[in-house]
C-alpha cells in the first residue's frame, strides 16, 4: 500500500491554500487586481479557481470571445507565485443562449420549463447545451492547458438537480432498455408493477416521476434517481473529454458538495482528484459543543478521502460566516483554524475558501469572504486566514501522506435512496444519515480512523466493517459480507437491514435476508416508535464485551428469534422486554454483531466500539483516554505519523498524552506529556511511526 502519493500538482508541490476568485466582476475597478494580489500573498495564498461563473465574461454573444482578462490575470499569478484552477463555466450560463435555445433551460418534475435565471439549471442532455459547453471548454483548453500557472481543471460547480424534458424522458428510457435487455416484462417485475395496475405495455408510457403524476413505484423512483445520476457524471465526462487531450498531465477534478441526488462514489471514478465544499453551520447549539457537527464533518472529509483512497482537495469553505443558512453565524475564535485543519487532519492537501473577495451586488454579496467590502486586510477574519496560511506553510511535508484505516462504514447512495422512499416503517424520521453519523461518532471519539466505503467495495482489508441500516442489499453484496465474516473479519448491523434488494422488492423468506444466515437471526417485526416512546437496552451480566449498564432505545424497534446468534442485551419494556436487542454471532473465522434497535446515548456507541475494536486488535491513534468532543485524526507516510488533536467540546480541555515523544509542529519544540487545549484548540503532533 503506497503511503506517500504524489502532489496533486508536481508544479505547487506544498499545502494548497486559497479561494474562488471573480476578477469578472471587478473589471471597471483596474486597482482591485493590484490590491488582490498583495492581499494574497499576504495571507499566505497560493491558489485561486477562477472562471467558475465566467461564460458571458468570456463569450459575451455566441462565437465571440474574450480571453484578454483572463490572459492577465493568470499571467499576473504567474509573476506572483499564485497558481489557478482554472474553472469551466458550465454552471451558469449566458442569458443569450437560454434565449435562442430554449432546450438548454431546465423542466421541473410539474413539466414547467423553468425561465432563464439563477444557475445550476440546464439539462445536462440537450445537445444544445452539450455543443456550446464543448466549444467553450475547447477554446479555454487550447489557450490555457499549458498554462504555467494552471495546475487543475475546476469542472463546473457543484454538479446537481434534475430534468424532466423530452429529451431526458427519451434518454431515460434508452437507459431502462439498456439495463432490462430490452425486455419490458423484466421492468415490469423489477417494478412490481401489477401493483394498482401499473404494469407498462409500452416503453413510451414509462415517464419520470411527478407530483400530479407517479410517485408511488419505489422501483421507478430509484432508477430515475439512477438516470439522474448517471446522467449527470456523462455530462461531466462530457466536459472532460473536451479538455483532457490538450494536456493529459492536467489533473481533473470537480467540486462536489452535500448533493444527495449523485452518486459520488460512482462520479469519483472519472475524476483525478477529489475536491468538495464543506459548510458546517458552527456554533449552533446553545452551549458551544460542536461536537456532533464536528464528527458530522469529520465523517465527510474520510467519505470523499475514501472515494480514492488518497488526498483530497477542500475546495470550498467559509473563512467566517454563509448568507444561506437559516442563521449566519461568524466564526469564533479558534474555529475558523481548527476547522481548517480539520479537513487537513483527515486527509485534505488544501484549504480552500468561497470566496476571496465579496461581490458588490447580488444574492452573495454578504457570503463571507477573506476580503470584505471595507477592502484592505486589517480585518479580523483576514487575520484568521492569514494564520492558517501560516499554519499550512510549516505542513508541507504533511502534503500527499495517508490515513490509514481498519475500520470502515458501509454508506450507499442506492440504500439511502431506498430508505428514505420506503413508506414506514416510521415516516416522522427514519433518520438514516443520523444514524449513520452515530455510529461514526463513537469511532471519531475514540480517535480510531475509519474509512467510508460503498455495499460493492472490497471488505477483506478492514477488520472491522459496520453497515447502519443496510435497508437496501443485494444477494450478491450480502454473499461478500457472509464471505467476509467467514474469512475472520467482524461486521455489525443494526435493524431494519436486509429488507430489499438491488431494485426495491422485498427479500422473501425472511429478514434481514441476505445477511440472516451471517447475523444469525431473522426479525419477524420491525416497528417505529412515537418520539415519546422509551424503551431500554439492557446489557447481560458477563456479557463477552464486558459491556455494562442500560441505555435508553428509542423510535426503532426489531424483533428478532436467534438463530446461531448469542444475546448480548435485551429490551427493557414493553410485551417484548427479555427479548435480544444485541446479539454476536460467530460464523467461520469471523464476528457479526446485530443491534435490534436505536439507542439514544452516544456513550453507547463509544463503549460499543471501544469494545469491538480492543477484542480484534484495533488501534487508536492516540493510546490515552480522550474526553468528550476531542479527536485525534493521523496522517502518516510510513516514516513519520502526523497527529491532529482538535476540541469540538467547547470548554477548555486537557489530555496527558500517551508517553510517546511528540514534536508540536506549530512551534517546533517537543511537545510537554499534558497537552493543555482551549476553546476551539488544536495541537498538531508528529512522531515516529516506528
Ligand atoms: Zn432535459
Amino acid at each position: 500500500m503506497t503511503l506517500k502519493h504524489p502532489a496533486i500538482s508536481s508544479k505547487a508541490p506544498f499545502m494548497l491554500h486559497g479561494a474562488d476568485y471573480s476578477p469578472e466582476q471587478w473589471l471597471k475597478y483596474p486597482e482591485v487586481l493590484d490590491e488582490d494580489i498583495r492581499m494574497m500573498k499576504l495571507a499566505g495564498c497560493n491558489v485561486m479557481s477562477v472562471g467558475i461563473f465566467s461564460w458571458v465574461s468570456l463569450e459575451p454573444e455566441e462565437g465571440v470571445f474574450n480571453f484578454e482578462w483572463l490572459d492577465e490575470l493568470l499571467d499576473r499569478f504567474t509573476a506572483s507565485g499564485i497558481y489557478a484552477f482554472l474553472a469551466t463555466p458550465s454552471g451558469a450560463r449566458p442569458a443569450w443562449m437560454s434565449q435562442k435555445y430554449p432546450e438548454v433551460l431546465r423542466v421541473e418534475r410539474n413539466r414547467v420549463r423553468n425561465l432563464h435565471g439563477f444557475r445550476h439549471n440546464h439539462c445536462y442532455t440537450s445537445p444544445v447545451y452539450r455543443e456550446k459547453t464543448k466549444i467553450i471548454n475547447t477554446k479555454l483548453a487550447e489557450r490555457y492547458a499549458d498554462h504555467p500557472a494552471v495546475i487543475g481543471w475546476h469542472i463546473s460547480n457543484e454538479f446537481g438537480g434534475e430534468c424532466h424534458c423530452d429529451l431526458c424522458q427519451a434518454e431515460f428510457r434508452v437507459w431502462l432498455k439498456k439495463k432490462y435487455d430490452n425486455n419490458l416484462d423484466t421492468v415490469n417485475h423489477a417494478w412490481w408493477a401489477t401493483f394498482w395496475s401499473h404494469t407498462f405495455t409500452s416503453w413510451e408510457q414509462i415517464e419520470s416521476p411527478a407530483p400530479h403524476g407517479e410517485t408511488q413505484v419505489h422501483g421507478l423512483n430509484l432508477d430515475w434517481r439512477r438516470f439522474v445520476s448517471d446522467q449527470t457524471i456523462n455530462f461531466c465526462q462530457h466536459e472532460i473529454d473536451t479538455v483532457r487531450s490538450y494536456n493529459p498531465e492536467m489533473p481533473v477534478t470537480t467540486n462536489m458538495h452535500n448533493i444527495d441526488g449523485i452518486d459520488y462514489r460512482e462520479m469519483s471514478k472519472i475524476l483525478d482528484v477529489i475536491s468538495w465544499d464543506a459548510y458546517p453551520s458552527w456554533h449552533f447549539t446553545d452551549d458551544g459543543d460542536d461536537t456532533n457537527l464536528a464528527a458530522w464533518t469529520g465523517f465527510h472529509h474520510d467519505m470523499f478521502r475514501s472515494f480514492k483512497n488518497k488526498p483530497f482537495l477542500l475546495m470550498e469553505s467559509t473563512p467566517s460566516l454563509t448568507n444561506w443558512q437559516s442563521v449566519s453565524k461568524m466564526k469564533r475564535p479558534g474555529m475558523h483554524k481548527l476547522s481548517s485543519l480539520q479537513a487537513v487532519a483527515h486527509g485534505s492537501d488544501s484549504v480552500q475558501y468561497f470566496q476571496w473577495r465579496k461581490s458588490r451586488g447580488s444574492s452573495e454579496k454578504f457570503h463571507g469572504a477573506v476580503v470584505d467590502h471595507c477592502g484592505h486586510e486589517h480585518t479580523r477574519v483576514f487575520g484568521d486566514v492569514a494564520e492558517v496560511g501560516k499554519v499550512l506553510a510549516e505542513l508541507n511535508e504533511v502534503v500527499g501522506t495517508s490515513t490509514p484505516a481498519e475500520v470502515a462504514i458501509l454508506f450507499d447512495w442506492d440504500n439511502r435512496w431506498a430508505v428514505k422512499d420506503a413508506q414506514g416503517i416510521r415516516n416522522s424520521g427514519l433518520k438514516y444519515e443520523e444514524t449513520v453519523i452515530q455510529h461514526y461518532r463513537g469511532l471519531w471519539e475514540l480517535g480510531i480512523p475509519v474509512d467510508v466505503i460503498g455495499s460493492s467495495d472490497e471488505l477483506a482489508p478492514y477488520k472491522l466493517v459496520i453497515a447502519p441500516m443496510l435497508y437496501l442489499i443485494s444477494e450478491e453484496n450480502g454473499r461478500n459480507i457472509e464471505q467476509y465474516v467467514e474469512n475472520g473479519g467482524t461486521f455489525l448491523a443494526t435493524y431494519w437491514s436486509g429488507v430489499v434488494n438491488e431494485t426495491d422488492l422485498c427479500h422473501l423468506g425472511g429478514f434481514p435476508g441476505p445477511l440472516r444466515r451471517t447475523l444469525g437471526i431473522w426479525a419477524e417485526e420491525t416497528e417505529g416508535l412515537h418520539s415519546r416512546d422509551v424503551n431500554g437496552l439492557v446489557l447481560e451480566a458477563g456479557n463477552e464485551l464486558n459491556l455494562t449498564g442500560d441505555y435508553e432505545a428509542h423510535e426503532i424497534a426489531e424483533l428478532i428469534h436467534l438463530e446461531g446468534a448469542e444475546t448480548l442485551g435485551t429490551y427493557q419494556s414493553d410485551f417484548y422486554a427479555g427479548r435480544p436487542a444485541l446479539t454476536v454471532n460467530r460464523l467461520g473465522e469471523g464476528k457479526a454483531y446485530h443491534l435490534a434497535t436505536r439507542v439514544k446515548e452516544n456513550a453507547f456507541y463509544t463503549e460499543l466500539y471501544r469494545a469491538i475494536t480492543s477484542d480484534i486488535g484495533v488501534q487508536p491513534v492516540l493510546d490515552c483516554e480522550l474526553p468528550v468532543g476531542i479527536t485525534a485524526q493521523v496522517r502518516t507516510d510510513g516514516e513519520q505519523e502526523y497527529v491532529f488533536v482538535q476540541n469540538f467540546s467547547g470548554t477548555a480541555q486537557a489530555i496527558e498524552l500517551d508517553g510517546r515523544s511528540y514534536l508540536n509542529m506549530e512551534t517546533g519544540k517537543p511537545a510537554a506529556p499534558k497537552l493543555e487545549l482551549p476553546i476551539n484548540g488544536l495541537a498538531i503532533l508528529k512522531r515516529s511511526a516506528h
